[in-house]
């Protein structure tokens, strides 16, 4: 009988994510299906709280690996706390979010329980006794699904693939599971982090819309001039009146990143495409962008696809897009601009 291990980090606060519950719907939901036994496993400074947070999910054991030394990421300390969870929770399956944090490390964490991983999971199910995954390969271009025998078997779901698991909170007793943190295991100092002020956090997984930028912003308009501030204090003011996401072509985001008059805001963080991300959004819009195959790749987890481009025959016209406006994006956003500031 599998043995199934939900693994997660706790996030600053203490709390499990939402990847992480999407993690353990998916486990609960499989262990239930097989009839194995479901074992929670948490990392972090302090998990008590998020283990008393899923005290009803099924769970047999809770084990916890915490400390001070485990409040911020860092693979060597990390490493060994996953890796002891695994080896105590005798786990054949372990299912953990793929967040930056779980995937940095659980390459190597199989690699130390010699098992085998599977990364961009997108869901597990129970097929005729056994458990078969699907899985993105090649940029999420192809989906495939799979069985192996080797166990342990670590699954990292991608988030945003099952729905994240609901229900009471109760009290629970961990079972601590003591890992020596040398000081060969604490070379690497995490200082802090840096990242912009919350009004310019412009990628925001939870929106509704998506909204991309292409290069057309940033080209001559049929004024025969480069309308840069222009584009810049349209695209923030939706931004801000409509709280989408921002996302943007690689031509956009390679110009800023050669120095070239580009949009100061835009980071290769807000890439979407082939060597971009792929969001997961109900809509997206998408603005002087010509819709090429590389681009659109990054779209196909975005429900409802439109687009402005004032090419009639621009990639998004060949059916990749729901509805195209052939029409001006400075014009389209000034008046969908002054249509919010009236709502
Ligand atoms: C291996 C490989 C991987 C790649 N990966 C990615 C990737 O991950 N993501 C990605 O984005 N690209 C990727 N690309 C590049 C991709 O093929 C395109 O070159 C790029 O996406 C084009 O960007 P764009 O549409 O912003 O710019 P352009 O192709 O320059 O298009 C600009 C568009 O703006 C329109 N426009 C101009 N002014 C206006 C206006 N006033 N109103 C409305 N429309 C206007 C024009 O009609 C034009 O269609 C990849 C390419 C390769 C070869």
């Amino acid at each position: 009988m599998e043995t199934i291990l939900f693994l997660a980090h706790t996030e600053a606060g203490g709390a499990l994510g939402k990847p992480a519950l999407e993690a353990l719907g998916a486990a609960a939901e499989l262990s239930q299906t097989l009839g194995a036994t479901l074992v929670a496993g948490l990392y972090g400074a302090d998990v008590q709280c998020a283990a008393h947070s899923i005290a009803t999910c099924g769970a047999t054991r809770f084990l916890a690996v915490q400390g001070a030394e485990l409040e911020y990421p860092r693979y060597a300390t990390d490493a060994a706390a996953c890796e002891a969870l695994v080896r105590a929770s005798e786990a054949t399956i372990v299912i953990a979010a793929n967040t930056s944090r779980n995937s940095r490390v659980m390459a190597g964490v199989a690699q130390r329980v010699d098992g085998c991983i599977d990364t961009h999971v997108t869901g597990a199910v129970d097929a005729s006794g056994a458990v078969q995954i699907s899985r993105w390969f090649y940029r999420q271009r192809i989906e495939g699904s799979l069985t192996r025998e080797h166990r342990p078997w670590i699954l990292l779901l991608d988030p945003g693939s099952h729905a994240p698991w609901t229900g009471d909170a109760g009290t629970v007793q961990l079972e601590q599971i003591e890992v020596s943190v040398s000081e060969s295991l604490k070379r690497t100092t995490v200082k802090g982090f840096v990242t912009p002020p919350a009004d310019q956090q412009t990628i925001r997984p939870d929106a509704n819309l998506l909204f991309v930028a292409g290069a057309g912003w940033t080209k001559k308009q049929k004024d025969g001039q480069v309308h840069l501030p222009d584009a810049e204090r349209l695209i923030l003011d939706f931004l801000r009146k409509s709280k989408a996401s921002l996302g943007s072509s690689k031509s956009l985001v390679d110009m800023s990143g050669e120095n070239q008059a580009s949009l100061g805001f835009l980071s290769h963080l807000n890439q979407v495409g082939q060597t971009g991300a792929s969001p997961r959004h109900p809509k997206g819009l998408s603005t002087c962008c010509h819709g090429e195959e590389p681009h659109t790749v990054g779209w196909r987890f975005i429900g409802e696809r439109r687009a402005i481009n004032l090419d009639p025959n621009c990639g998004w016209a060949r059916g990749k897009a729901d509805v195209l406006y052939v029409a001006d994006a400075f014009e389209v956003m000034s008046q969908v601009n002054q249509l919010l500031s009236e709502s």
